[in-house]
């Protein structure tokens, strides 16, 4: 897309009200600044017309009611590590960055409740939480980047999301600006808050109803005891039978992440974590509580990874050792990036029975269409994420690649499963809500959306399909569609 060559008057107000009410420094509007922001994880791009960094819910408040007034969307932003393009400005307008409202305002360890600002780093957070033996449980493998405002608009999963659950499980409350400007707080500090419970309902709802501008959150204490185990595997197949064995036999691991022959090629040279070359898998299992159930626990998994074909078990109870084991799952997908020129990196889920025979069915498609393709995965949530590696600049590879990408969702919905296990809807699946959702589950949403305020305000375009001045599929084919709209 090129800049645009003359800047049209309402474009020329809009920032000027918007550096009135913020400050000038905290506004953006050259052309080399909003490239900066044209895109999240994902292979989709779009310019917003202005960026902003609000430091308050007031702010924030402010920069939405002047988007109203001047009738442009608003798109909220945290680190943009997103991989469903929820973060780009698809329609253009107003971006809001929360990264600068980054501050912990209270650790109240007794209670086991933080209270945050969305643009905490999660790692920060969790950091902040060490002395006082906490943690916060939603653990995204972004988590050195992302924001706590992102995670809670995508309920974010992590490996640690197996035993404690997604992102909702762990909100206690938000406060939110509406899209009319109104700031709301939703949920409550203790359990069971009376009413409709609009905060589990803002969670996950990937921007388009509230603009989250602080959070309580729920913490859980550190277990005293810790096993990481490693099982090499000589197939996908043989490890994700044994993900369902492990579960059969009554233990549920904190974390079970699973590793493919392509991913440990690419990610063993550059970390060194120790996952040996030769393995068709590997799983990287995590048990966690008081050291005798540890114990009893990690001989429950090992024999039933032993049972499914694993041809060794390794343990690491050392901190050092574990913390080495996860360093090659954590850098797994930034290091394809060193691997091959541009990677389209899927998620989908299927019950975790299903995970045996779907990894064959996406291994058969990344044949057929003639890609490499690595995989690195919650198995245990039955989450896959395919990693397809090409070249965009060779000819129609990316619409392949996109073509790819929806067989193997397809694959994931024949088997009875969804579109995403934890990255969103975004801009990317919008085209596939129809496979898991009737007409009438859609109006259903839509209805909610609308009664949060008109639908092209918040995140235009995201999560549900149609909508005003609304494309189908990516951003690449809006292109043609945007050069016709207001300042692009
Ligand atoms: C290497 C890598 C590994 C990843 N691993 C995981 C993983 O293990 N699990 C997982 O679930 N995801 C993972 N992700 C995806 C991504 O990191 C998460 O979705 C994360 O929560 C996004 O946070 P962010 O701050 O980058 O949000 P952004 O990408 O900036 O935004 C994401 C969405 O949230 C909205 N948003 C952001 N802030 C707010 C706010 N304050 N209020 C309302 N809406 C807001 C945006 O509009 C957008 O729709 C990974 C991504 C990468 C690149």
């Amino acid at each position: 897309m090129l800049p645009p060559k003359t800047v049209p008057t309402e474009l020329t107000t809009l920032i000027r009200d918007l550096q009135e009410a913020l400050g000038a420094e905290n506004v953006l509007h050259l052309p080399e600044d909003l490239a900066v922001y044209e895109y999240d994880a994902t292979i989709e791009r779009a310019r917003p017309d202005v960026v902003v960094f609000p430091a308050t819910s007031e702010d924030v408040a402010a920069a939405v009611r002047i988007a109203v007034q001047h009738d442009v969307p608003v798109v909220p932003r945290g680190s943009g590590t997103g991989l469903s393009g929820g973060a780009v400005p698809i329609l253009g307008g107003v971006l809001i960055v929360l990264t600068r409202m980054n501050r912990i305002l209270e650790i109240d360890a007794d209670n086991r409740v933080a209270v945050v600002q969305p643009g905490v780093i999660n790692l920060h957070l969790q950091g902040a939480l060490e002395p006082f033996g906490l943690l916060y449980a939603p653990d995204p493998s972004s988590q050195r980047v992302c924001t706590i405002g992102g995670n809670i608009a995508n309920n974010s999963g992590g490996p640690h999301t197996l035993a404690h659950g997604s992102t909702v499980n762990h909100v206690l409350a938000i406060e939110v600006v509406l899209p009319d400007g109104r700031v709301v707080r939703l949920g409550s500090r203790v359990p069971d808050a009376p009413g409709i419970d609009l905060r589990g309902l803002l969670v996950g709802s990937e921007g388009t109803l509230g603009i989250v501008t602080e959070a309580t959150l729920r913490l859980v204490r550190k277990s005293p005891a810790t096993r990481t185990l490693l099982a090499i595997f000589e197939s996908v197949a043989d490890a994700s039978e044994a993900v369902s064995t492990v579960i059969r036999r009554g233990v549920i691991p904190v974390a079970m992440e699973m590793l493919d022959q392509e991913i440990i090629r690419i990610v063993e040279p550059r970390i060194n974590a120790g996952y040996p070359l030769d393995a068709g898998a590997v799983l990287l299992i995590e048990v966690e509580g008081v050291a005798d159930g540890v114990a009893a626990d990690s001989a429950v998994v090992e024999q039933a990874c032993r049972d499914t074909g694993a041809r060794e078990v390794r343990s690491a109870d050392e901190a050092a050792e574990r913390e080495r084991l996860w360093e090659g799952r954590k850098a797994a997908i930034g290091a394809i990036g060193g691997a091959a020129p541009a990677f389209y990196l899927l998620d989908g889920v299927v019950p975790r029975t299903k995970l045996p025979q779907v990894m064959t069915r996406v291994q058969e498609l990344c044949r057929e269409y003639g890609f490499s393709c690595a995989n690195v995965f919650h198995a245990g949530d039955g989450n896959l994420h395919p990693n397809i590696m090409f070249d965009p600049t060779v000819p129609g590879a990316t619409e392949r690649v996109l073509e790819l990408g929806g067989a193997i969702m397809r694959a994931c919905v024949d088997a009875g499963g969804s579109i995403t296990g934890e990255h969103g809807i975004g801009l990317e699946k919008r085209s596939y809500m129809e496979w898991v959702f009737s007409e009438a589950d859609l109006e259903a949403m839509r209805a909610v959306r609308e009664a949060f305020g008109p639908s092209d305000r918040f995140n235009p375009c995201k999560m549900l399909p149609g909508g005003h001045g609304c494309a189908s599929g990516h951003a690449a084919e809006l292109d043609a569609h945007l050069a016709a709209g207001a300042y692009v």
